[in-house]
């Protein structure tokens, strides 16, 4: 075998690594070489020649798998410092516990040391595409260019959203305005300043859209849900998107009372969320809905029909009761499926292995009849899926010539890689992250040999040390405050319980 010219410009080549091409037989990937030019593959190659007096890098990843870095394509920085906090908890009851406009305003340190902690962990797992869906409260610039910063030196990429609301969470949560008593629903409003959320889009319209590119910056759109966003705040939303080519994220049938509100409250769309967004001319490729727990039928061939993506994220549907995505249904429609892993208070993790083994496994409980192989369809969700969802489709979530030198190194040197019988099955259900040992993003190593290269870890431990005191303080009062609306939390979920299985057997095939 003769070795080939390296491609011009090269800065960087991987070697000898068994690496995960498109083309490639993913359980049993061979070696190659991976030639990088400043950010991007420049050549991929059985063997590049060595040059010596040249100032290239060359990491020898022999006995390392070698993947598109994973994206993890839905996540809220707001409340990296709540993971642990909370046992499992019907999703109504953790929303008053997580979301940003249940606590006092925060700190610029804290919003730095959360957005830090964040990137850390998503990076030495492996990741490096986070969407960020971020509830910043009460907005300032000063924290929207405190998470810029952080991202920045940290060196992750990542497609960054606003997360926005105009109408309050009581509104749009089954029986809730009934059964606690008046006094008490201020307590139980979710949006964050609803009123300011026009002019919010038209802020960032003009700061972030239309201001100097940040490096390794995509912007996104995120309005929260569609119950939780009026018609005009989607309208916005879609007209924005369109005309800057921005990908949109949002939430849809997170859990059962989300779809039983659709059904009780929209009798106009058939009682349907989706078939509002498809009359309002919402759905689009541009369109990201993540969960998708309990769509219909007819809702899942509309996303196909429209282009429209879903997110899957199972460890947290799972901690909140929610169930479980109809996951061989989308597949089968064909509709484009991304993984995530949502906040840290309810998925705790942000860990793709987990994401991907769960999403792999559980396709025996949505659908019990055997499907595809369901490995490689993981790490597709994982990665290429993930890059489409961000309109980055030709950018990253591969591994080809001219994509963005985002990638992942495993080291098989691990009991989870002896014998190697598939790369892929091993990938998905035997790795948890352990193995992740180089990390590049830009084509930059930013994690080399599991630290991270481009801060201090230490400072980044310290930093969140120095503010936990505070947000400790803050989730104690939050959770008494949950505690004395227990009662009535029961109350409502009691009668939800009894009303969605009526609904079940009438709205839900699955
Ligand atoms: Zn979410």
């Amino acid at each position: 075998m003769t070795p080939q010219p390296l491609p011009a410009g090269t800065t960087l080549i991987i070697r000898g690594g068994r690496a995960i091409l498109p083309a490639a037989d993913w359980h049993a990937p061979g070696t190659v070489d991976i030639a990088i030019a400043g950010d991007t593959i420049a050549g991929v190659a059985a063997a590049f020649a060595v040059v010596a007096g040249q100032p290239i890098e060359d990491i020898d990843a022999r006995r390392h798998l070698v993947l598109p870095g994973f994206i993890n394509a839905h996540y809220h920085s707001h409340d990296v410092l709540a993971k642990g906090t909370l046992e499992e908890v019907p999703l109504e009851a953790w929303r008053l516990y997580a979301l940003p406009p249940q606590y006092p305003p925060r700190s610029v340190e804290e919003v730095r040391a959360r957005t830090l902690l964040g990137g850390l962990e998503c990076l030495r797992s492996g990741m490096t595409t986070i969407q960020d869906m971020l509830t910043l409260y009460p907005f300032e610039d000063r924290h929207l260019d405190a998470v810029m910063q952080a991202y920045e030196r940290i060196g992750i990429r990542v497609v960054f959203s606003l997360q926005y609301a105009d109408r309050k969470g009581l509104e749009t949560i089954p029986f809730w305005k009934d059964i606690f008593p008046k006094e008490l629903h201020a307590l139980l409003s979710t949006a964050a300043e609803p009123e300011r959320q026009l002019d919010l889009l038209g802020h960032f319209e003009a700061t972030c859209l239309k201001g100097s590119p940040r490096p390794r910056v995509h912007w996104a759109l995120g309005p929260s849900a569609p119950e939780r966003c009026s018609p005009p705040l989607m309208a916005r939303t879609m007209e924005l998107a369109r005309r800057y080519d921005l990908p949109v994220y949002s939430h849809i049938y997170e859990s059962r009372g989300m779809a039983l509100q659709a059904r009780l409250t929209l009798p106009e769309h058939g009682g349907s969320l989706v078939k509002r967004l498809a009359a309002e001319g919402v759905l689009d490729p541009r369109l990201n809905l993540a969960h998708s727990v309990w769509l219909a039928r007819d809702e899942i061939d509309l996303l196909a029909q429209s282009g429209t993506g879903v997110v899957l994220n199972p460890q947290g549907n799972l901690k909140m009761k929610c169930g479980i995505a109809p996951i061989r249904a989308l597949q089968d429609a064909g509709v484009r499926i991304g993984l995530g892993c949502d906040n840290c208070s309810c998925s705790d993790a942000q860990n793709m292995f987990m994401a991907m083994k769960l999403f792999a496994l559980l396709a025996a409980v949505s659908d019990a009849i055997p499907g595809p192989p369901q490995a490689a369809a993981a790490l597709h969700a994982a990665t290429e899926a993930g890059a489409e969802g961000a309109r980055l489709g030709g950018a990253i979530g591969q591994i080809a010539v001219g994509r963005k030198a985002d990638l992942t190194l495993i080291d098989m040197n691990d009991p989870s890689w002896s014998p190697c019988n598939s790369a892929v099955r091993q990938l998905v259900h035997v790795e948890a992250g352990r193995g992740v040992r180089h990390v590049l993003v830009d084509g930059k190593v930013v994690v080399r040999d599991r630290r991270l290269t481009t801060i201090d870890e230490e400072e980044i431990y310290d930093a969140v040390e120095a503010v936990m005191p505070g947000f400790r303080k803050d989730f104690a009062a939050i959770s008494e405050r949950v505690k004395r609306l227990q009662p009535w939390l029961d109350q409502a979920h009691a009668k939800f319980v009894a009303t969605e299985m009526e609904f079940d057997r009438v709205y839900i095939p699955f």
